[in-house]
């Protein structure tokens, strides 16, 4: 093959010689597909075949190398029985046996009086050495190919050693001198490899690399670029020039006096930041990070007033009915005789109401608009909208995130707002196309969550506890077990345990579950709101961002099942009325150390982010909330943990350095990666 051209790494494998159509199959399975992927795929460990062994001194179930001469080959006429080559060393005799060869082949391969070099596994049997069906057969003069150590890669079915080796020895051994991306400068600075080099040490056998070293840390680099590459495309399209509002916020500082309570610094810091944004010539793309709690309500509702007595429309999305209406409710509140027209619209509105709000929407006559999705159907046209704030956004990826930015149209801001507390280094890979404003403090005046931990067997204890809320009219949450990712799994735990509740609390209990459909949920969560049930047998489905004031104890049972930052989420259901409130993990006996952790961690921590660190560090990022639903590529090299520094790195290469400018490596890097397709889908 002649030498490789940068742009040949994307070639399909087929192009390969010894690559057939079956091969190719099997390779896919690997995901294996092109030449970078063959690259990409590392070996894990290594074969020692570099020591020539005496037949005297063979270890069975090794593989070993034997240099030997044949001697005897061996063809039974009994169906079944293995073919047998016999060979020997000054030292000793070995049998290599061959079930399902021809004669005709292994008549070739083993010459009588023939010097040969045959590596394989070792076995014993009838008390003799035997190689079946040897992974090497070759001559003296091939010696070098086979006795080294030689890398060992993840094959499926229908590939051996031999048979990727050839190509993956083929495909290394050319690979072309491309010019690295990176200066020499910045790569000597980092102590990095080529990147040629790097792939090239990495495929070496005979000095292991681990995820730590240079060569691997290199191929870390290039990875979170291309991520960060892709979020900066989908900045730069959003974060376009707007038309400048007029602004003016002396609606909102009426009202922000006027409140029952006085905003957190860092309430009011993001509200500043947030103004800037607003004020600027450029569109707003900033998402709010607020643990549980932390409210960020007020603040968006602020921002809102400030864009609406700037002449221009708004609208608020959450993700259910229940919020949506939450929020209605408390904008109505606050925005009390401010001759500010609001609406509610949701798939539920009827026909003659939504043909209603939809006439005075493009008339201009509703200056705010809360609701559901259907804030974002087609037919819904605003006469002149400025800000859109979503709600509660951790379940929307990149490709929803700027279809969100797109319906706003061209001067219309975007505020998103979660309630995920997401660790630094990940905040870059899942945020960063956006600004981020994060409320790191709690309301001053609210009362630490008591958290106690008991094993199950003691559930008795719980019934006391209850009664004194029931009696109270105090709400409980009671979350079930989660057995497994299965609705109907969880569903049989949570609706044995309402029959019990329900025995003891009859007409007190509700249940809702991932089986039954939103507007069955939605009604039984009115009902819980509404304190016509008083306690709420549940899986994990409860939404988010939901107010119950009047909720003071949530049950988690099989707590050690869930992630820390899970449990932290289930935790925020209750505690934001005034009363004292309590969270109760049951577990089962027998906990891992892990889960001990965990429980410690929550007893004594109420500090979202730092509780999305801790379970980052225990479970990984890929079990992070959110992160499945992200739309970023699981990443095939980086991890957070072990490469944190890497991701700041990667992250003000990025900004300062203009190679995102440049064209054609910008493109190859995200090729590279497998993320040149979230873009084009976003934007075509
Ligand atoms: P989240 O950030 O989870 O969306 P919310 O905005 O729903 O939190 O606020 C939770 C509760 O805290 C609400 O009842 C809200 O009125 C109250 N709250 C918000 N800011 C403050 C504050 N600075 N001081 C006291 N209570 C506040
Ligand atoms: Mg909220």
């Amino acid at each position: 093959m002649e030498s490789l051209k940068k742009n040949i790494i994307f070639n399909n494998i087929d192009k390969l010689n010894g690559v057939g159509a079956q091969l190719s199959k099997y390779l896919k399975k690997r995901n294996i597909e092109k030449i970078k992927d063959i690259l990409f795929n590392l070996p894990y460990s290594e074969t020692d075949r570099s020591k020539i062994v005496n037949l005297n001194k063979l270890e069975v179930g090794k593989i070993q190398t034997i240099q030997v001469v044949v001697k005897k080959l061996n063809f039974p006429r009994i169906r079944n029985l293995p073919n047998k080559i016999i060979c020997e060393d000054k030292t000793g005799k070995v049998e290599i046996t061959y079930f399902n060869s021809r004669e005709g082949y292994l008549k070739k391969l083993f010459p009588i009086n023939k010097e040969l070099i045959i590596s394989g596994k070792i076995n014993l049997f009838n008390k003799k050495y035997q190689i079946t069906n040897p992974d090497y057969v070759t001559n003296i003069d091939d010696k070098e190919y086979v006795n080294k150590i030689i890398p060992k890669y993840h094959l499926t079915k229908g590939i051996n050693e031999k048979k990727y080796r050839k190509i993956s020895e083929q495909v290394i051994n050319n690979l072309p001198i491309i010019k690295d991306w990176l200066s020499k400068e910045f790569l000597k600075e980092n102590n990095f490899p080529t990147w040629t080099d790097s792939i090239k040490t990495l495929h070496k056998a005979e000095n292991k690399q681990d995820n730590l070293s240079p060569a691997y840390r290199r191929l870390v680099f290039d990875e979170i670029c291309a991520n960060y590459l892709v979020l900066s495309e989908n900045r730069k399209r959003i974060k376009k020039k707007k038309i400048n509002k007029f602004f003016t916020s002396s609606l909102s500082n009426e009202i922000k006096n006027k409140l029952p309570f006085k905003l957190t610094n860092s309430q009011e810091k993001v509200l500043y930041e947030i103004n800037n944004d607003l004020k600027s010539n450029t569109r707003m793309f900033r998402i709010i990070q607020g643990d549980v709690g932390s409210g960020k309500t007020i603040v968006s509702l602020l921002s809102i007033l400030n864009v609406i007595e700037s002449k221009y429309q708004c609208a608020l999305m959450a993700p259910t009915e229940i919020l949506a209406k939450q929020h209605f409710d408390l904008a109505k509140k606050i925005f009390d005789n401010k001759k500010i027209n609001i609406e509610f619209l949701t798939g539920k509105t009827d026909y003659k109401k939504r043909k209603k709000i939809l006439y005075n929407l493009e008339k201009g006559n509703i200056n705010f608009l809360i609701g559901t999705h259907s804030l974002f159907q087609k037919k819904l046209k605003f006469s002149n909208l400025g800000l859109v704030v979503i709600d509660e956004q951790h379940k929307f990826g990149v490709k929803q995130r700027s279809d969100f930015a797109k319906k706003g149209g061209k001067n219309c801001d975007v505020l998103l707002m979660s309630a995920t507390p997401i660790p630094r280094t990940m905040m870059m890979s899942l945020y960063g196309d956006m600004d981020i404003s994060r409320i790191s403090e709690k309301p001053a005046m609210r009362k630490k969550i008591i958290t106690l931990s008991k094993p199950e067997n003691k559930i008795k204890e719980l019934w006391p506890l209850i009664k004194k809320q029931v009696e109270k009219q105090n709400q409980v949450f009671w979350v079930c077990p989660l057995i497994k990712e299965s609705p109907f799994l969880d569903y049989t735990s949570a609706k044995k345990k309402f029959d019990i509740i329900n025995k003891r609390y009859p007409n007190k209990v509700g249940i809702i579950h991932g089986a039954l459909d939103k507007s069955e949920k939605e009604q039984t969560l009115k009902k819980f709101l509404n304190k016509e049930i008083i306690i709420l047998v549940s899986t994990t489905v409860i939404e988010v961002g939901i107010d119950f004031p009047n909720a003071n104890l949530i049950i988690i049972e099989n707590s050690n099942k869930f992630g820390l930052a899970q449990l932290h989420q289930l935790r925020g259901r209750v505690g934001r009325g005034s009363n004292q409130a309590l969270c109760i993990l049951l577990y089962k006996d027998g906990l891992s150390k892990n889960a001990t952790k965990r429980i410690k961690i929550l007893k004594s921590n109420d500090d979202g982010f730092f509780i999305a660190e801790e379970d980052m560090k225990l479970r990984g990022f890929g079990d992070l909330i959110g992160y499945q639903q992200s739309g970023i590529k699981n990443f095939r090299f980086a991890d957070p943990i072990y490469h944190e520094n890497l991701f700041y790195l990667a992250d003000k290469y990025i900004k300062k350095v203009k190679m995102i400018s440049d064209n054609d490596t910008h493109h190859f890097l995200l090729k590279l990666f497998d993320r040149a397709e979230i873009i084009n889908q976003n934007f075509d």
